[in-house]
């Protein structure tokens, strides 16, 4: 189907309906984008809709006017509507001459949505159509005011100029204003038509045919009188010029001013003068020489580097790619060997601005002339995305990157290249360039240092370590020489059963497995005291909450037997992962224990218990509170106890707190402290795995 219905956009040409008209109907977006392409419009391009729906019309069809095509866009924008004649070329690559109507239809928004087009080779359009064409130009060309004007006096008065022998009539009115001025109030008006009246403000036809028309001459443009003058004395047909007037209710206008002697008039003495109102025009030329400017001061002083590049070489050779039949540009430039590298050979700088020419480490756009392929040199494929962006119809393409001077050295920028139609149908595009080298810079002295904070945080941790096992010497010692007395034990019995005369092997077997166990029971004390005392980087890791607590308890076990401490736990069910190092983990919960153990033991108090729990936290957390029946902490400590150096012990570094903190806060958790009843209770929040 050649015409799919336009969603959206209260399209009534949808739906097939444009193929009933034999001529070619197409529409498209406020980008130019082709939304509709019907039958008639297959047959006089040659690209079936498939092909052309999505597709830039003004490049597809290689679109040109005389006056450009931003002639007709203004036009459009203006009045809603445009007829005239184009040129565009077929898929077949003829060219084609084509009679054109657009109608513009607007959005909700009253922007231009959908401009719809009927288009019909001009050769085949009839004369009547012709006809009625050249009508409607005669009617706009009425839209000049007309005078018709007797100059016989002025005639007569330069006739005696010349018959007192002056020879130099131009020379004479230079040297003598006062005779033009004179001359100006000798014309009198014969005719006027309606436009006249409207374009200067004259209550009727009277008022404009009762006297000399001297209001109507501003001083500065009595001049052009004067040159009418010559104009007609040197016997030329006509004599056109733009300039000032001034209306009878006193306004200023800018007008196209054209003086004509027609044969019939010269006989009777009259000429005909034609005013076209161009005071719009030139306000709209003044301004866009305004905002033209403001374009070049922008792009000139932009803290960012800009270059404009001229990109019509490029957009020629993708059309005629489209034209001879590639349907998708995109998959033909990643899939032809060798076919990006010829095409990035086209492109060049027009434009350089002053951060531009900084940034390239050259002092003039000259040195930057020719293909830019030296940018390319270090990342080839920034250029590549960027162009695949453009293809598949985006307006902008952003990435960091980097570009390489033409002297060869890298910057690192971030390279912007926008698309924006208007710059694409002039041929031209805007590449974008934020040097970001000295924030690159930055950023790595950041990550040295943050790694070398890290590196300290490991160390201090490990100190920490050897320092919370240098107090847990005695009850360890103790711990390892419970098993290692068990399996002297079991060795001694197994021997006295081995010394009887009927040795007991059943039971010799027995012990063997009892001294088996206390070796075993042995060697995992140990290896957790290596693994707290072993020096190691960070190994963060999915870890089981619970079962690293309970591990880091069996430490302070013997402690806590040793100081009649009662170690409680109550671990939360179906807790998932946290992400950490296990042993650094560990050695919080070791230190808030061992305080906790410490603190009881100083206080001397009956109840004599360190409760330690796990729980979910609010959002994506879980939590480990370890909370104790001791004294709890003095309100004006509460606020100093992890800033490091706070100790109320007398052999104490007060360290063991402001680690936990690192420690903790290096997991992207927090930890904090508060006086419950009957104690304190410490409470430390870690982030979920992946969370
Ligand atoms: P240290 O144990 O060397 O003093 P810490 O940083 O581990 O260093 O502890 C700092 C101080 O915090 C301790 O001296 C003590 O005053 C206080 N503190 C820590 N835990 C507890 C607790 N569970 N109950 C009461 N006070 C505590």
């Amino acid at each position: 189907m050649a015409t799919p219905a336009l969603d959206g956009l209260g399209m009534p040409l949808g739906d097939g309906l444009a193929d009933l008209v034999p001529d070619s109907i197409i529409a498209f977006d406020a980008d130019g984008i082709i939304r509709l392409w019907n039958r008639g419009a297959e047959q006089l391009f040659g690209w079936m809709a498939e092909e052309a729906i999505g597709q830039p019309a003004d490049a597809l069809l290689a679109t040109s006017h005389p006056f450009g095509l931003s002639f007709i866009a203004d036009a459009l924008a203006a009045d809603g509507e445009w007829s005239g004649e184009l040129f565009r070329t077929t898929a077949g690559g003829r060219e084609l001459y084509l009679s054109v109507r657009r109608i513009l239809r607007r959005d909700a928004h009253g922007r231009g949505a959908l401009t719809i087009e009927w288009a019909r080779d001009a050769h085949q359009v009839s004369e009547g159509e012709i006809s009625a064409h050249r009508f409607s130009n005669l009617f706009h060309a009425m839209a000049a005011a007309f005078w018709e004007l007797d100059f016989s006096d002025v005639r007569k008065a330069i006739g005696g100029l010349v018959a007192a022998g002056e020879t130099d009539i131009p020379a004479y009115l230079r040297a003598n204003p006062d005779f033009i001025d004179r001359a100006i109030r000798m014309v009198r008006v014969i005719d006027v038509n309606e436009k006249v009246l409207e374009m200067y403000g004259l209550p009727s036809r009277e008022v404009a045919l009762a006297g000399p028309m001297d209001w109507a001459w501003p001083r500065e443009s009595r001049w052009v009188f004067a040159e009418s003058l010559v104009a007609a004395a040197e016997r030329r047909d006509s004599f056109s010029v733009e300039t000032a007037f001034d209306t009878w209710d006193g306004r200023r206008i800018d007008g196209l001013f054209t003086v004509c002697w027609p044969t019939d008039h010269k006989a009777r003495g009259t000429v005909l003068v034609g005013v076209i109102d161009i005071t719009d025009r030139k306000r709209a030329f003044q301004e866009l020489e305004a905002s033209e400017e403001r374009y070049r001061t922008l792009f000139e002083h932009m803290p960012v580097a800009l270059l404009q590049l001229d990109m019509q070489p490029l957009y020629d050779r993708l059309g005629e790619l489209a034209r001879a039949g590639v349907a998708d540009l995109a998959a033909y430039v990643e899939d032809t060997p060798g076919f990006l590298d010829e095409v990035l050979m086209l492109p060049q700088i027009q434009e350089a601005n002053i951060e531009g020419l900084r940034l390239l480490g050259v002092d003039s756009v000259e040195e930057l002339r020719g293909p830019i392929v030296w940018a390319w040199r270090e990342r080839p494929e920034t250029i590549r995305r960027s162009l695949a962006a453009r293809l598949r119809g985006e307006r902008q393409y952003s990435e960091e990157t980097v570009i390489t001077r033409p002297d060869g050295t890298p910057v690192d920028v971030i390279y912007t290249m926008a698309f924006p139609p208007a710059l694409m149908q002039r041929g031209f595009n805007v590449v974008g360039l934020v040097d970001i080298s000295e924030r690159k810079r930055a950023g790595e002295a950041l990550r040295r240092s943050e790694e070398r904070l890290r590196a300290i945080q490991a160390e201090f941790s490990h100190a920490s370590r050897i320092s919370t096992l240098g107090e847990l010497t005695a009850s360890i010692a103790h711990e390892v020489n419970q098993p290692l007395a068990a399996i002297a034990a079991s060795g001694q019995a197994s021997l006295r059963w081995l010394d009887r005369a009927e040795p007991d092997l059943a039971e010799v077997v027995a012990l063997a497995g009892d001294i088996v166990a206390d070796a075993n029971r042995a060697s995992d004390i140990i290896a957790r005291i290596r693994g707290m005392a072993m020096k190691r980087d960070p190994d963060p890791r999915p870890l089981a909450l619970n079962a690293m607590v309970e591990e880091a308890l069996l430490i302070v076990r013997h402690e806590a037997l040793g100081r009649d401490v009662a170690i409680e736990t109550r671990f939360a069910e179906g807790l998932p992962p946290v992400s950490g190092d296990r042993v650094q983990l560990q050695q919080v919960v070791v230190n808030l224990a061992l305080n906790a153990i410490q603190a009881i033991a100083g206080a001397g108090r009956e109840e004599r218990r360190v409760s330690v729990s796990t729980a979910a936290g609010a959002g994506d957390t879980v939590e480990i509170l370890v909370r104790d029946s001791g004294p709890g902490i003095a309100p004006t400590d509460l606020g100093h106890l992890f800033t490091g150096f706070f100790t109320t012990k007398e052999s104490g570094m007060g360290m063991g707190l402001a680690i936990c903190r690192s420690i903790v806060q290096s997991h992207g958790g927090s930890i904090g402290a508060e006086n419950v009843p009957g104690g304190a209770c410490f409470r430390v929040t870690l982030p979920l795995a992946g969370g």
